[in-house]
């Protein structure tokens, strides 16, 4: 099993794209997560306010509690959900075999 996208290695952005095909498909799938439930939840912690998101009436930093199994060719990939933020706030990219089993992953 790989796991992906924790916050600590989301650090390692890498100039591939994501295609808004492979970003609907993960969403979806986090609409129907079947995985591990974790006791708390995860929270962003490269998203940067200079003064404060309170003082500006935007929301805080992002929070994730859901993982989704992804079965990908001879392993099964456990993604956070914090991975659509990541990818969309942030331009991580995972690997691109993760991206095709997103793509391949049966409903
Ligand atoms: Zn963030």
């Amino acid at each position: 099993m790989l796991q992906l996208a924790g916050s600590r290695t989301a650090a390692l952005f890498l100039p591939v794209r994501v295609t808004e095909r492979v970003f609907e498909r993960l969403l979806e799938l986090f609409r129907e997560a079947w995985g591990p439930v974790t006791a708390g939840w995860h929270d962003c912690d490269l998203c940067v306010y200079r003064y404060g998101p309170s003082k500006m009436g935007t929301n805080p930093n992002a929070v994730g509690f859901k993982n989704v199994f992804v079965p990908g060719d001879a392993k099964i990939y456990l993604a956070p959900e914090l991975i659509l933020h990541y990818i969309d706030q942030h331009g991580y990219a995972p690997p691109s075999e993760f991206q095709q089993a997103v793509l391949d992953c049966p409903r």
